[in-house]
């Protein structure tokens, strides 16, 4: 099959991920979760106690970045990949609700961004890559030949997050959730470096009024019709 690229931006939890996964299993593409990355460099922060008082100490960060290792490690049992910080993995820790309430703090930062988006493009070089994020239509991939959009309410998204977390054993109140979708939310779109923001090309979807199912085969049918266009064009 003709190789493209697909960039996935979009809200927390509005199901981006899954849907992502989903697309890159269907058309044999690599999946590559970008949040994972920034969850991870988080988590690093965290455990060398450079978060004190909900403030990210930005320059022992930064000093400690080329310190830092990431790579995704096929799972056997689930069959995804799972993020691995220097040679462990984190798939667990860096879904708590503590590492969410610092990353988009973490994600703000220019030398973070920069040393991600470096990383991602190298795994995107080949084409044949489903990426999802915030930038990856804007900034990391901003010639992918498929862009998404992803969006619905905070109320929705919340829910959707305090379910999979009561699911994983956290003890957490929706109010929690709720509060942290919408500070992320803020964070994500007002900061200075590669805001979230929808690509002038690329297609919207509201999770409010379409099923996950549906997203998914309208977007598989959008990527098809643009691989068929590539090998005709070929
Ligand atoms: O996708 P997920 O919710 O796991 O992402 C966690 C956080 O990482 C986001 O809220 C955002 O602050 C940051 N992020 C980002 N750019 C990306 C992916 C994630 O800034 N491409």
């Amino acid at each position: 099959m003709e190789k493209i690229t697909i960039a996935i931006d979009g809200y927390s939890s509005t199901g981006k991920s899954t849907l992502a996964r989903q697309l890159a299993k269907a058309l044999g593409f690599i999946y590559v979760d970008t949040g994972a990355m920034y969850r991870a460099v988080t988590l690093f922060a965290l455990q060398n106690n450079f978060v004190h008082k909900g403030k990210v100490n930005q320059g022992a960060l930064v000093k400690l970045l080329p310190k830092i290792h990431l790579d995704f490690r096929l799972n056997k049992e689930t069959g995804n990949s799972d993020m691995y910080l220097n040679g462990e993995n984190v798939e667990k820790p860096i879904r708590s609700l503590e590492v969410s309430s610092y990353v988009s703090k973490v994600a703000a930062i220019e030398e973070v961004r920069y040393k991600l988006v470096e990383m991602q493009r190298k795994m995107g070089k080949a084409k044949g890559i489903v990426m999802d994020g915030r930038d990856i239509g804007t900034v990391v991939f901003p010639d992918a030949e498929l862009k998404i959009f992803m969006t619905a309410t905070p109320e929705i998204r919340a829910n959707r997050r305090y379910k999979e977390l009561l699911e994983k054993g956290e003890k957490v109140t929706f109010k929690e959730v709720l509060r942290n979708v919408q500070e992320r939310d803020h964070l994500d779109t007002h900061r200075e470096f590669s805001p979230l923001l929808k690509a002038e090309d690329a297609i919207e979807f509201d999770n409010g009024d379409m099923g996950l199912e549906e997203q998914f085969e309208r977007i598989y049918h959008y990527a098809l019709r643009i691989i068929e266009a590539q090998k005709k064009g070929a």
